[in-house]
């Protein structure tokens, strides 16, 4: 190994909780969030509810306020990306009901400012030019694949998809890194998998029909049986549910082991997303 910089890192299970800001033409509402702590906390108010039933308090490794930039959200992820060029599998995860910010997160909402790339650009950039700058001591080779996961079938999509996917499915960009040192011929390969989740909402189902209700029951499924993996690996489970669901299979050698995995939890500040912003923290409070 060259650089083992977060080797303490690996096999665990971390959490960052993300507030996205209100939007533009949205005034500045009332929000759910209450409190955010600097130690990974952060404090719901649910306004439907009285007295001390009203507040909650969820724990994370971090919690990013709304003003937060994706600069900053980037040098909190660096050292798990970089740590792929040593060999390392890493799994990168936005979660979240639709709206909140996962796609932000992941690919930015505009790819003509560096400033505003997310995690997916920054990390392509990042691994690129340190394997540059390792050239004299390790020779790498990087392959680049993105998939759609629709209704549990596996599509491999264009690169424009980044942008434009469909809140219905699992987007997963996937980084392989394969590098040969110079002086010992030795070999590293690693994989980095940027996942970008469907929308966890629930789906009311006296409303949904047909096709909608079939992704829906899909999607559940799926963001459940990643809760299920994630939670089994947390807790060092002798049994790794890997094959409930495409998505789980697909990611299979990528979570657990000597991999790293990080999940980005996305909340929205407005009063009539309390229910989801709830079980979203639920969920990633199952995971961490
Ligand atoms: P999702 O992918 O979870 O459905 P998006 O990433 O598309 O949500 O975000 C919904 C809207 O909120 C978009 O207009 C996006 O630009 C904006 N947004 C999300 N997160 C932030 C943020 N941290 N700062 C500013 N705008 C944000
Ligand atoms: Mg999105």
């Amino acid at each position: 190994m060259l650089y083992n910089q977060v080797q303490d890192l690996k096999g665990t299970i971390r959490v960052y909780c993300r507030v996205r800001p209100f939007l533009q033409g949205q005034a500045n509402g009332q929000s759910t969030v209450d409190y955010i702590g600097e130690n990974g906390n952060i404090m719901i108010i649910n306004p439907s509810k009285q007295g001390k039933d009203a507040r909650k308090v969820f724990s994370f490794n971090k919690v990013f306020g709304p003003n937060v930039s994706q600069e900053q959200i980037y040098v909190d992820t660096q050292p798990l990306i970089r740590s792929v060029l040593d060999g390392f599998n890493v799994c990168i995860f936005a979660y979240g009901q639709t709206g909140s910010g996962k796609t932000y997160t992941m690919s930015g909402p505009d790819l003509t400012t560096e400033q505003t790339w997310g995690v997916n650009y920054r990390a392509l950039r990042d691994l690129f030019q340190l394997s540059k700058e390792r050239a004299g001591v390790v020779k790498y080779e990087v392959g680049v694949q993105m998939i759609e996961i629709y209704n549990e079938q596996n599509r491999a999509v264009g690169a424009t998809a980044l942008n434009e996917r469909s809140s219905r499915s699992h987007s997963v960009l996937t980084i392989h890194v394969y590098g040969k040192e110079l002086l010992s011929g030795s070999i590293l390969k690693g994989c980095l998998h940027l996942v970008d989740l469907a929308g966890s909402e629930r789906v009311d189902k006296s409303e949904a029909v047909g096709e909608r209700l079939k992704e829906a029951q899909y999607i559940n499924k799926s963001l459940s049986a990643l809760g299920d993996v994630i939670s089994a690996l947390a807790q060092k489970s002798a049994h790794i549910p890997y094959r409930n669901s495409k998505l789980t299979q697909v990611l299979q050698d990528s979570l657990g082991g000597h991999a790293k995995t990080l999940m980005f939890v996305h909340i929205s500040p407005e009063v009539n997303a309390i229910g989801e912003t709830v079980s979203t923290l639920k969920f990633a409070e199952r995971v961490a």
